[in-house]
């Protein structure tokens, strides 16, 4: 079998156009947006416009319908410049992959064109107050009524929920029945008994909308379930194994970006008359941090070319492989950024300190790296 690392020419080209637009477009505006903490919507159009701001809807609707290694390219680029602006986006896909991989035609055209022709955001929305990492134990609830199913609860720190059109809600038709009473429903923000509650201040992502998504009463008609009933926890445990080589991704945009703050950093930091690149301390910790990339970056790149070459649930203990250990190293290496730059780097006129409150999103959203260890141990064991 062959097996290749080379980028081909069209992702090289697509590599270099994101590239300037994080150079242009988010890193001059990064620090701005985590001050204020202002949603970065200037931004996110521009992204839209990129035609990155949902790069897995499919063609037929005016997306780019990219294979997972060059959209986890273009995650690595645009995270490099900034997680809190480019999270956006990449809710957007979590929340489109389960209308991807489960949704009917009718259901996918409904979607993706509020999307890609409208300029639509979408949330993904699991997160209870009561359950995060145990999923199997939500409590929004759906009840049959006809062909309707009326929804009612609350689901929290949910990406986008305030400035999203669509929401993919996963609720139980019967909480005793645990995973197996769960189902998806695609939901239209207009519907009567749609609201956004408490919006989160957060340690980083600040820019980023984390907000209660509720629902009281909401009547859906059985044509936006997803799946049939019953099959809702196995969409949104495929949903994650097809994300995770995203935030793989995005984490290793995030350690390369804190890396190289250091690394420029340490050339032109005297210190005893010396750069402080000059240090073998210095030298050592910057090393570190490019093995450390480089694997995690080898990483979700095998997990996104499993995925194009394989089912989802085939290619699970990669995409928490390399969720772990990306979101793991991304951490280390912000914080050891931090370090190399001393004061300066706990102080806000440098980007290491904002990198650092970014990265630790990464071990705790879409599983936290415990969760992560239990899968790949699971999975390991039989
Ligand atoms: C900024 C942000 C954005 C988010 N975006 C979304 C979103 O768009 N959609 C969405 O649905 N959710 C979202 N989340 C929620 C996120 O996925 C959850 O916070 C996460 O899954 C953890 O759940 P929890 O917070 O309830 O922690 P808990 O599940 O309560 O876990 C608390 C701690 O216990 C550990 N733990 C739990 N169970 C075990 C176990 N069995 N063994 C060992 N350790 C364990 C965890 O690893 C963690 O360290 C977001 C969260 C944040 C903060």
């Amino acid at each position: 079998m062959a097996l290749g690392f080379d980028y081909n020419e069209d992702q090289l080209a697509l590599q270099r156009t994101v590239r300037k637009f994080t150079e242009n477009e988010i890193v001059p505006v990064r620090q701005y947006y985590d001050e204020t903490e202002e949603f970065p919507w200037p931004v996110v159009k521009k992204m839209q416009e990129l035609g990155i701001g949902c790069m897995n809807a499919p063609e037929k609707y005016n997306g780019m319908a990219f294979d997972n290694v060059t959209l986890c390219m273009v995650v690595e680029e645009i995270c490099k410049g900034c997680l809190g602006i480019a999270i956006t986006p990449l809710a957007n896909m979590l929340a489109s992959e389960p209308v991807v991989y489960a949704g009917t035609e009718e259901q996918k055209e409904w979607w993706f064109t509020g999307i890609c022709n409208e300029g639509q955001l979408a949330s993904y929305a699991v997160t209870e107050p009561g359950a995060g990492s145990d999923v199997a134990n939500i409590s929004t609830s759906a009840k049959k009524d006809g062909d309707y199913y009326i929804l009612n609860g609350t689901k929290c720190f949910i990406t986008n929920a305030r400035y999203a059109s669509k929401y993919a809600v996963l609720a139980t038709l019967d909480k005793s029945k645990k995973h197996r009473g769960q189902c998806f429903f695609l939901l239209d923000r207009d519907w009567e008994g749609i609201s956004i509650g408490k919006s989160e201040k957060k340690m980083g992502m600040r820019c980023s909308d984390t907000s209660e998504l509720i629902l009281d009463n909401v009547k859906v008609h059985k044509k936006y379930r997803v799946g049939e009933e019953g099959d809702g926890f196995k969409i949104a445990m495929t949903a994650f194994n097809s994300s995770r080589p995203f935030i793989a991704a995005a984490s290793v945009g995030v350690a390369t970006g804190a890396f190289e703050v250091a690394r420029d950093y340490a050339k032109q930091r005297v210190a005893f008359g010396r750069p402080i690149a000059d240090f073998q301390a210095i030298q050592f910790m910057l090393a570190d941090m490019a093995m450390e990339i480089e694997a995690a970056r080898l990483l979700w790149q095998k997990a996104a070319w499993q995925l194009d070459n394989k089912h989802p649930l085939e290619a699970a203990q990669l995409s928490a492989i390399s969720k772990c250990y990306a979101a793991d190293i991304a951490m280390k290496i912000a914080t050891d950024a931090v370090q190399i730059l001393g004061g300066y780097g706990f102080c806000r006129d440098y980007p290491a300190e904002k990198m650092m409150r970014d990265a630790k999103i990464l071990q705790i959203f879409e599983g936290t790296s415990q969760i992560q260890r239990i899968i790949i141990a699971r999975n390991l064991l039989g």
